[in-house]
């Protein structure tokens, strides 16, 4: 395998750079200390503030305009048709940047979901607005009783003329309070074998009887919510695909972006900063200098970095012979959530003391307290996305055949 960009590769990488050089408005451009934050320009969005919201706003159409809003989706639906190793190039250098790459689940989820499923009119109605960033999605299939054992889902939606009748609740919603539309599992044959009563709907939130109410993280910050339906209408238009088969739409939510590079350069990037931090500025604040141990944790790290690119690059490589990778995603997910906290944990305590101040802005903080917050926001990393056992489940049966507990 030959792991250098070939010509072309190497032009489009210099495009993607160029870009980032010349467009990424200063707001959205972090300092060697930044902490990146996809939710950025969906905050600014909706802010109180006219210039964050014009910031917001043109970015997202200067995105648009070289369809790198969803370079992964074909060209004739507005996306920028880009190969699965132009994906990977073009996600990297705007991780390398930290550029936020907001606008997850309409362009991940739904706009694929409906390419392949959804009708002319919901197309057409939907499409645009998700990638001039209009409109902004969340996605609504987990249930207190129902999050690894999906199928498990017990929101009821009860048919009523044109209409369906929701009734239940869904947790876990994330960007819940910045998006406009929702699309969600719903139960509406309680008498089915538990995957053949569900089906997909599409509902705009601000339908009378939908109320989001904040979760608030260990990080005290709130990106996702509980989202309760009473008595919600929805007309039977906004269902994608047939009733009762709408596990099936729901499962299509095909994630393009399955490498997880961006996991692998993230890592790295922490790891070289926490190595260039304890060579200059932050000499007396690391232990590098003085514990070996913590010395040898800090090489492991950057060595898993190394492994877990590999893990993206395999993923690339199979999706690039036109192959769906399988549990060599479940592989990739697993090692890079894991590494997220690993490298979290060992940056916490390469800092020692100084690791506990949690203030950005407190002068003794070390790297602004980015390895303390990182290491209580990455414990959701393991579950966000299908829990690290129900990887190594996957793992175990497709990819090791072993048989089913
Ligand atoms: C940051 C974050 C964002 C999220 N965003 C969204 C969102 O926007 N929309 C949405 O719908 N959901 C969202 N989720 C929910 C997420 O999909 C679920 O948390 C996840 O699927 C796990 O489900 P659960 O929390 O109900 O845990 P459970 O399924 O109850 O699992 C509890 C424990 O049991 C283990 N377990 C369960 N089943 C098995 C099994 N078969 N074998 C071995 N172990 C098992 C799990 O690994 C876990 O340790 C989000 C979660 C997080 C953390």
């Amino acid at each position: 395998m030959d792991w250098n960009d070939s010509a072309e590769q190497q032009a489009f990488r210099q495009q993607v750079r160029s870009f980032i050089e010349a467009k990424v408005p200063e707001r959205y451009r972090r300092d060697t200390n930044g902490h990146p934050s996809a939710f950025d320009w969906m905050e600014d969005r909706k802010s109180d503030d006219p210039e964050a919201r014009r910031i917001s706003k043109e970015w997202v159409a200067t995105l648009g305009e070289k369809g790198w809003v969803a370079p992964q989706w074909p060209k004739e639906y507005g996306g920028a048709g880009l190969s699965p190793i132009e994906q990977f190039i073009y996600k990297m250098e705007m991780t390398l940047a930290e550029v936020p790459q907001g606008l997850p689940a309409g362009v991940a989820m739904l706009g694929p979901t409906l390419i392949i499923h959804g009708t002319e009119e919901q197309k057409q109605q939907h499409i645009p607005k998700i990638l001039t960033g209009e409109v902004v999605w969340a996605q609504g299939y987990s249930e207190p009783e129902a999050g690894s054992d999906l199928a498990a889902l017990k929101t009821r939606a009860t048919r009523d003329g044109d209409e369906y009748v929701i009734n239940g609740q869904k947790i876990w919603t994330s960007g819940g309070h910045y998006a406009d539309w929702l699309f969600a599992l719903v139960r509406t044959d309680p008498e089915a074998p538990k995957h053949r009563g569900v089906t997909f709907l599409l509902m705009d939130i601000t339908t009378p009887g939908i109320s989001i109410r904040p979760l608030v993280n260990m990080a005290d910050e709130h990106h996702f919510n509980e989202t309760f339906f009473e008595n919600v209408r929805v007309p039977v238009s906004n269902r994608v695909g047939e009733e009762n088969r709408g596990w099936y739409v729901g499962m299509t939510l095909l994630d393009f972006e399955r490498s997880n590079i961006t996991g692998a350069i993230a890592a790295k990037r922490e790891i070289t900063r926490l190595i260039d931090f304890s060579k200059g500025a932050g000499a007396g604040k690391t232990r590098l200098h003085d514990v070996a141990s913590v010395r040898d944790e800090v090489a492991s790290r950057y060595i898993e970095s190394e492994v877990m690119y590999n893990f993206s690059l395999r993923i690339i490589s199979i999706q690039s012979s036109g192959m769906v990778p399988n549990y060599e995603a479940s592989v990739s997910k697993l090692f890079g959530s894991e590494l997220t906290q690993k490298v979290a944990n060992t940056g916490v305590k390469a800092c020692g003391l100084y690791g506990n101040l949690w203030d950005e802005d407190d002068e003794r903080s070390a790297m602004r307290a980015g390895f303390t917050r990182a290491y209580v926001r990455s414990v959701s990393a393991t579950i966000a996305g299908g829990t690290s056992e129900i990887q190594r489940g996957v793992i175990a049966t497709r990819g090791l055949g072993l048989p089913r507990g």
